[in-house]
């Protein structure tokens, strides 16, 4: 389950983001918000279970973890046109050519901090 490693990626981004701040306001995470692409092959639902198991006994302990998941999206090299894309080495859903070159949807990313 990679999961497990990204989300205590994550969790190293928050105790950062924490250290940087030094700031006594920052005690307590409520909220970590993180973008999760179509084409990233993370399972929004397994990133919430191994980040509540890794939170554990730290400052994001209880924390929840919101998940936006963004859209896959690709250029076709074969029309040329930027399309959606569902999954990685999909044909192209214009014109039913390869390959789709992905564009977008493919990482995961934290992207807010909401503290307290
Ligand atoms: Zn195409």
């Amino acid at each position: 389950m990679h999961e497990m490693s990204l989300a205590e990626g994550v969790l190293q981004i928050v105790e950062d983001a924490a250290r940087a701040s030094g700031d006594d306001a920052f005690l307590r995470v409520k909220t970590v918000f993180i973008e999760i692409g179509q084409l990233s092959s993370v399972e929004p639902d397994s990133m919430r279970f191994c980040f509540d198991a890794v939170t554990r006994g730290t400052l994001a302990e209880g924390a929840k973890l919101e998940v936006i998941e963004v859209p896959g999206e690709g250029l076709c090299f074969n029309c040329n046109k930027t399309v959606p894309l569902a999954a990685l080495y999909d044909p192209c859903p214009a014109c039913g050519g390869y390959p789709v070159q992905p564009t977008g949807g493919t990482e995961m990313r934290v992207k807010e901090l909401e503290v307290e």
